[in-house]
């Protein structure tokens, strides 16, 4: 691959300021009252009654499906959609549960509700997991409208889109509990972390008891976290980023299935890092609003948008004509530094790994969706003129 030096927008990055990182060191002096004070403040927030912050996305995620699965022993099968984050199968099968998968709609990057109506009839289901993929608000009421008593959960991988809404409720709240991950390229990052948020108290307490037995950060733990967090402060600047992007080792914006990996109570660094969140939260999403509503007035659709949304779009999905089209806007994105990227390298049932689960049985739409789906970068250090250049290139190579 051509190596680009210059200014070079990464894909995705919720920015991190040198305070936040004095917020976190501040935050290691408060000890476990940090990590309690940023729980109480995001069950008022958003109005449940249990919250727990975790190490990752995936973590919530398995504290989640284990508790889930504790309260409906009987039931091991996860349903999810075919094109989402490898970290999602990844979850799962920590977690000692199966993957399905259910096919989606290309023009909303949901779930296919015909196709999901017929799975949930399926007895091992546990439960489902609607997903705002880059952000953009799944709908998560006609899921719980087509289970109607079938006991199935609902869980919503809001990991993408916190700060979002839809129908003047809050994401990470439609469900019957929430997970939002607090990862780098995120809405919101405190270098690493997940949030759970249920109003369920039987969820809630099947947690509480899990979270007994899990980890913690050790000192040398959060060191890491913090040089870590220093180098992101630094790195992730348009006028530098080309250096990390061009170092192979650092695999930035690699996606793995990776099913092994640690499962932790959120430290007091990460929790002091996420110091004024809410209002940080808003202004990130004032910005990205504006640059998606930029790109719309060149034309550009958002798939599935409903009127009744608010995203708080991490990145800006874009369906290119075919798999040629895509292949030639991410070369030529590359050359300019325009930051925008491809999606997941493929629908899940062609994880090697997890080959065997699904045979040769397709997911058109989700294939679909692989081949042809690019994002565009949407954060604070996207320009106007960056917007004109991304624009004017899908222009000329579609
Ligand atoms: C990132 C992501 C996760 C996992 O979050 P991590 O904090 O990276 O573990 C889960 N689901 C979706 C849709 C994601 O984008």
């Amino acid at each position: 691959m051509a190596m680009r030096i210059g200014r070079t927008l990464p894909p995705a990055a919720a920015p991190l300021h040198f305070k936040d990182i004095l917020s976190g060191v501040a935050g290691l002096f408060g000890g476990t009252e940090t990590v309690r004070r940023f729980e109480e403040e995001l069950k008022g927030y958003y109005g449940v009654r249990h919250c727990f912050v975790v190490s990752s996305g995936k973590a919530a995620l398995v504290l989640v499906l284990q508790a889930l699965n504790e309260l409906l022993p009987e039931r091991d099968e996860v349903l999810i959609p075919a094109y989402t984050c490898y970290s999602v199968p990844s979850a799962i099968v920590r977690a000692g549960l199966k993957v399905r998968l259910c096919d989606m709609a290309s023009d909303s990057l949901d779930f296919d509700f015909g196709r999901l109506e017929k799975q949930l009839e399926n007895p091992r289901i546990l439960c489902v997991m609607p997903t705002h993929l880059f952000g953009l608000p799944a709908d998560v009421g006609r899921v719980r409208n087509l289970i109607n008593h079938r006991g199935i959960f609902v869980v919503e991988d809001a990991a993408q889109a916190m700060g979002g809404d839809r129908d003047g409720k809050r994401l990470g709240t439609l469900g019957d509990v929430g997970v939002f991950s607090l990862g780098r390229g995120k809405a919101f990052s405190t270098v690493e972390g997940g949030i759970i948020l249920t109003d369920d108290d039987s969820i809630g307490r099947a947690i509480q008891n899990r979270l007994g037995t899990i980890s913690e950060y050790g000192p040398l733990d959060c060191l890491k976290l913090m040089l870590y967090a220093i180098a992101l402060s630094v790195l992730i600047h348009p006028l530098i980023y080309w250096l990390p992007k061009s170092l192979p080792f650092l695999r930035l914006g690699e996606t793995h299935f990776e099913p092994s990996f640690p499962v932790r109570r959120l430290s007091s660094f990460q929790a002091g890092m996420a110091k004024g969140w809410e209002s940080r939260i808003e202004e990130f999403k004032r910005i990205r609003l504006n640059n998606a509503k930029e790109i719309a007035a060149y034309g550009v659709v958002l798939p599935g948008l409903s009127n009744a949304s608010i995203p708080n779009l991490i990145r800006f999905p874009v369906l290119t004509k075919d798999a040629g089209a895509k292949s030639r806007i991410l070369k030529k994105s590359e050359r300019m530094g325009l930051g925008i990227s491809d999606g997941y390298p493929g629908s899940i049932n062609g994880i090697e790994e997890l080959e065997i689960l699904f045979g040769r049985k397709g997911f058109p739409a989700a294939n679909d969706i692989a081949e042809r789906l690019i994002s565009l970068p949407m954060h604070t250090s996207v320009s106007k003129s960056d917007i004109r250049n991304i624009v004017q290139l899908l222009r000329n190579q579609s």
